[in-house]
């Protein structure tokens, strides 16, 4: 069982930014995300598009945000439970919460903070029969580790950029990589096509477009793919059959942990961004309130003003005085450091 102080659902923006101020504030964070990697929309959707409202920026790719929210919250070691969709959540006698993921893993904590964005990103998955049966045995929706398939022979189904980026990818990693794509048009970027086009005609990937895949085979694990190709069906050898066909973002399991939710988002009080379950608050993209902004910089505050709250929560009668990050450094907010604030300014200059 994993125990933090503020479990976090969501490793966007607003969820990574809620490390930093909960570190201030001495409080311990862990993540849980259903992608197999941090920053939300920012590197799900958009990394190399630029943001030019984010204070301070005047122009940041979403990308780097991430990464630079990550350094930020890298000094107060926050855990991470990736690649997992928090599914349940158990309040105990104690007030505290036990929240388990898709995948079995516990965490418990006294306060949880959804940051859920616009929920979790579900992978579209191919109608084929009995796939879930190899769902994790052969068949998965994300590559969490390309190491993972080295030399195996690959079947990668897709047309956007994460079907030819891993393909190039794997193109040196895996034994044999096809890919097979319904029309012979890429939505990827032009780039990367051209790679592909390349690696096909040095046979390091084996193309097959238009073109679908049909039919699954292996007794307890992907053995082969079927491809039908005008009309005509082939059965590929396949240790690993990957569909990237995107992902579409659901509110998902957190619709159904009691939360007042309205328009797929859920009620927040704006005074700490706590839900209408006493220790459960909800920031950044998911929570919904009278003039509310879906931006990041608005998250950022959320999640500033619930840590406040959640200090309080945990910390009942406890006198907490707001400094500046300039003046008290990032581990002086417990009080125990004792310099007055221009003796810190003078040792730093
Ligand atoms: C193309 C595009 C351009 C944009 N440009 C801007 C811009 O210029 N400026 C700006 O301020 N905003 C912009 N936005 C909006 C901005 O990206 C969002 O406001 C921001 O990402 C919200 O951050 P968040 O952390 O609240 O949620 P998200 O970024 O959505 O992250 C939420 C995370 O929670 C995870 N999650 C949800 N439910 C679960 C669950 N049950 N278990 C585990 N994980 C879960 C999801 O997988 C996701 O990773 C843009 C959005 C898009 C799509």
């Amino acid at each position: 069982m994993i125990k933090t102080d503020i479990l976090i659902i969501g490793a966007g923006p607003t969820g990574l930014f809620t490390v930093f101020e909960a570190g201030l504030l001495k409080l311990k964070c862990h993540l849980i995300d259903a992608l197999p990697q941090p920053g939300g929309q920012c590197s799900e959707l958009y990394p190399k598009k630029p943001i030019y409202d984010i204070p301070g920026f005047p122009e940041i790719l979403a990308g780097d945000l991430t990464s630079n929210l990550l350094e930020q919250g890298k000094q107060f070691q926050p855990g991470f439970t990736l690649g997992e969709r928090a599914e349940t959540i158990e309040k105990q006698n104690d007030g505290s919460f036990i929240v388990t993921t898709n995948k079995g893993t516990q965490h418990h904590a006294p306060i949880i903070a959804i940051a859920g964005g616009l929920g979790s990103f579900e992978p579209r998955k191919p109608k084929l029969e009995h796939i879930e049966k190899y769902e994790d045995k052969g068949v998965n929706y994300f590559i969490k580790d390309p190491e993972v398939y080295r030399d195996k022979k690959v079947v990668i189904a897709g047309g956007g950029d994460s079907a030819l980026d891993w393909s190039i990818f794997l193109a040196d990693v895996a034994s044999e990589v096809t890919l097979v794509h319904r029309r012979n048009e890429f939505r990827g970027a032009l780039d990367s096509v051209e790679q592909v086009q390349e690696l096909k005609w040095l046979n390091k990937i084996n193309l097959i477009t238009p073109a679908e895949i049909t039919a699954l085979h292996g007794e307890n694990k992907i053995e082969g793919v079927s491809v039908t190709k005008d009309g005509e069906t082939q059965t590929i050898e396949a240790d690993a059959f990957i569909p990237l066909f995107g992902l579409s973002p659901k509110l998902g399991p957190i619709a159904n942990w009691g939360l007042e939710i309205e328009k797929n988002a859920i009620k927040v009080d704006t005074l700490d961004y706590q839900t209408n379950i006493p220790g459960i608050y909800a920031i950044g993209d998911v929570n919904t309130y009278e003039g509310k902004l879906k931006l990041i910089l608005c998250g950022f505050h959320e999640a500033t003003l619930m840590c406040q709250s959640a200090y309080k929560r945990l910390n009942p009668g406890k006198k907490f005085v707001l400094k500046y990050t300039t003046v008290s450094g990032i581990n002086g907010f417990d009080g125990s450091r004792k310099e007055s604030p221009k003796a810190i300014v003078k040792a730093i200059v």
